[in-house]
C-alpha cells in the first residue's frame, strides 16, 4: 500500500479534521489525519487507524445492525414457536 498524493497543495499533509500535521490516511475514508484525530481499531488480523469521524459513524451504524439481528432472531423463535403450536394443534 502506497500513499496516494492526490491533493498536493503543500509538502506536509494536513489533518482533515483539525489541520495539524497528519501522520497517515484514515483506513476508511482515506482522509489524512493526525495522531489526535485517529483511533486504532482492529479489523480482523490487521490494526487500522481510522479518523474519529469514521469511528463515530461506525459506532452509529453498528448499534442498529445489532438490534436488527437480535430482533430477527426473536422473530424467528416466535415464528418457530407459533409453527410448533399450530402443528401440534393440527395433529391433535
Ligand atoms: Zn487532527
Ligand atoms: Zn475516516
Amino acid at each position: 500500500m502506497s500513499l496516494e498524493l492526490r491533493e498536493v497543495g503543500e509538502d506536509i499533509p494536513r489533518c482533515a479534521i483539525c489541520g495539524a500535521p497528519a501522520v497517515g490516511p484514515c483506513a476508511s475514508c482515506h482522509a489524512m489525519v493526525c495522531g489526535d484525530c485517529c483511533v486504532l481499531t482492529e479489523g480482523g488480523v490487521e490494526l487500522h487507524a481510522i479518523c474519529v469521524r469514521c469511528d463515530r459513524k461506525k459506532g452509529r451504524t453498528l448499534a442498529p445492525a445489532w438490534r436488527g439481528l437480535l430482533l430477527a432472531g426473536a422473530l424467528l423463535l416466535a415464528g418457530l414457536a407459533l409453527y410448533a403450536a399450530l402443528a401440534l394443534g393440527l395433529f391433535r
